[in-house]
Formats: C-alpha cells, structure tokens, sequence
C-alpha cells in the first residue's frame, strides 16, 4: 500500500497513511510521484485558510513521476499516447468543463466553477490526489505532459513558475519596461526570471528575508530592497530615485499581504499596470493604516489593475516548455543549491520551515 503525508484537518499535524491502491477507472492511470513541493498555499491548507477544502487531505498540487500503470488510453496534447514508464508531470486543476458560461462566453477558465485542483480541492476521499504520497491517482481527463526536465529543476519553478507565467502575461510587460516585484518567495522569483524573459530592461525587488533577496539579485533583479527594514514611504522614496520619480511601468503584487495591494498601485507609475497575484488565500481586507484612497491611489493616476487567479493549461504548458529547454531553464537549475529536501516523514518540519520563511523552496521526495 502506498504511503501518503495527510492532513487531517485544519491545524493539526500532518500524519503518515498507508491507504489502499487505487482501482483504475478506464482512461485513468498511477503515477510514481519522484518529487513534489511544499508551498505557501500548503501552510495555508493546514491552517484551514482556504475555503472549499475538504479534508483529510494529500497536500501537493505540482509533482514531477512517472505513468507507473495505464488503464485505457491517455493522450498529450499532441495526440500522442501515453505509455507506462514515461515521465511526465500533470496539469494540478481538473475538470474545467469547457462547457460553462466562464469558459465559452469570458473564456476565463480559471474561474470555471467546476474545476478541482489536485493536492487543494481534492480530498482523501476523492482518492490518492496530492503529491505528498508514494503514488497519485490520475483521474480520466488529467491533462499529462511529458518533461524531459531534471526533477530539482523543474520543482525550482514548481507551482510557482505558471503562476508567474500567468501574472507576467496579464502584466502585459513591453520590452524596456521597468517592473517591479513585491514579494519575494518562489512566484516572486519566477516573475522576476520571467519578466526579464519577456524583455523588461529592469527588475527591482522588494520582499524579505535578505537569504531571498540574494536569490533575486542572482536570477537578475537590478536592484533589492528589505521591506522590513523600510517604511512605506522609504519604500517609494527608494524606487522613485530609480525610476526618474515616477515609479515602476508594470507592478507584480505576490506577497500574501493585503496592505501591499494598496502600495503596489503607489509604487506604479501613473497610467501603469499592476498584476494582484499574491492573494490566493482570503487575508482580509487592506488594513486601515494602508488607507486606500481611490482617486489619489486609482482613479487620478488611471491605473490598470488586475487580479490574476492560478493558472491555467496554456501556462502550465509553457511553463513545462522552459524547463526543458536547456538555455532557458537556466535561472532555475542555477536556484538547485538553495533547495530543501525533505522525506515524507519529515512533512511537518517542511511546512514549518516554508511557514518562517526559512527556506526557498521545499521539496519533498516520497521515495
Ligand atoms: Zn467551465
Ligand atoms: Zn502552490
């Protein structure tokens, strides 16, 4: 029987689970999970932040394996059948109908009211649906891709990279922009990579602690700041004197905290954009010390802003693309010597390291 790190409800420790092998429904298949992560999202699902989970739960919604056992026929996007023993890695949401007014008539996919996601909205119950575990349950209809990627660098990018994929395209960066970053845990890092990919002249970073400050000045940012030793005002005056005082052409909120949706519009130059990316769990509302002031803060400077929420199969594809081009995946196998590996016996101190900010990344490797 396969092993499997559950949560088994809100706030309690992850245990380990042997659970049965699962029985394959036609056009379904197992996968032997090689790697998989811990994310912000995953600390957030053991405190019970997010809505909609049912628990117990598999945590691990991005994993790298192998098909280990096919039932039926499974085929890529390019028509291509799937055979047992090829690596791939899978699109985490499912199910999005391709049927409903989001996705015919707002072609919003991510808001398909149908769709699950593997590792979130996917419980125990629902079958062996999270990377945290020996094995997973590949339902009819997973969207599999085959990546030639080495493990540790395709989990450098992780869920963070079509996440980031995701923002930078709805940021709509032009070449020579300047762009700025708030945020910088692994989807901070991403779209740093990527804007500079996308032909940003700039990237500045503002995030914390200094150990990920230094891996944004490495994958490029030109310039870093430590927002905890900074007041907002300090902040702005920093990137102000680097962008001819006006601020940044195209901002990227992936923070976690709501008061910095409020600086991210202040930080953007007037008629700029800012991508909101940073919100995937409900924090609350901006605090009143951030006292948003729709016309000084939206309205006058005619800013674009935008909400930008998970990420879909073209972004994922992409997202897989990079990681196996040998050049391109550059900036993330460079990140491998900052990653953390953990045993699936050792769930609990990953999700407490990624809690405290202690680490980059954490993956965990179930074998
Ligand atoms: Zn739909
Ligand atoms: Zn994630």
């Amino acid at each position: 029987m396969p092993r499997a790190a559950v949560i088994p409800k809100p706030n309690s420790a992850v245990e380990i689970r042997q659970v049965p092998e699962p029985q394959l429904e036609p056009d379904s298949a197992l996968f032997e999970v090689e790697l998989s992560e811990v994310c912000g999202t995953d600390v957030y699902l053991q405190q019970g932040r997010l809505q909609g989970v049912p628990y117990p739960l598999v945590p691990g919604h991005v994993s790298i394996g192998h098909l280990s056992k096919i039932r039926g026929s499974i085929r890529d996007v390019d028509g291509r059948e799937l055979r047992e023993g090829d690596r791939v890695t899978f699109l985490d949401v499912h199910r999005t109908c391709n049927a409903c007014w989001y996705c015919l008539v707002a072609k919003a996919t991510t808001r398909c009211p149908h769709r699950k996601v593997y590792g979130i909205t996917y419980g125990l119950d629902d079958g062996l649906c999270g990377g945290w575990a020996e094995q997973i349950y590949l339902k009819p209809g997973t969207r599999c891709i085959l990546c030639v990627s080495d493990a540790e660098t395709f989990m450098a990018g992780g869920c963070a990279l079509p996440t980031a994929l995701h923002a930078v395209e709805r940021g709509g960066i032009s070449i020579a922009d300047t762009v700025l970053v708030l945020g910088s845990g692994p989807v901070g890092i991403s779209s740093i990579i990527l804007a500079l990919m996308r032909g940003a002249l700039r990237v500045f970073c503002i995030g914390a602690p200094d150990l990920r400050l230094d891996v944004a000045s490495e994958v490029g940012a030109a310039g870093v700041l430590n927002f905890e030793k900074h007041d907002e005002r300090g902040r702005l005056e920093w990137l102000l004197e680097r962008t001819g005082g006006r601020g940044a052409d195209v901002t990227i909120e992936a923070t976690g905290a709501p008061d910095a949706v409020v600086q991210a519009m202040r930080f953007t130059r007037d008629a700029g954009r800012v991508v909101v990316v940073g919100q995937y769990t409900d924090h609350g509302p901006v605090s009143s010390r951030a006292a948003f002031n729709p016309h000084l803060d939206l309205n006058k400077k005619q800013l674009d802003v935008r909400g930008c929420w998970g990420s879909d199969f073209s972004h994922f594809y992409r997202a897989v693309q990079i990681v196996s081009d040998p050049n391109r995946s550059k900036p993330w196998a460079a990140l491998q010597s900052k990653l953390s590996h953990y045993k699936l016996a050792q769930a609990n101190e990953a999700l407490a390291d990624v809690a405290a900010g202690r680490v980059l990344k954490a993956l965990i490797h179930p074998r």
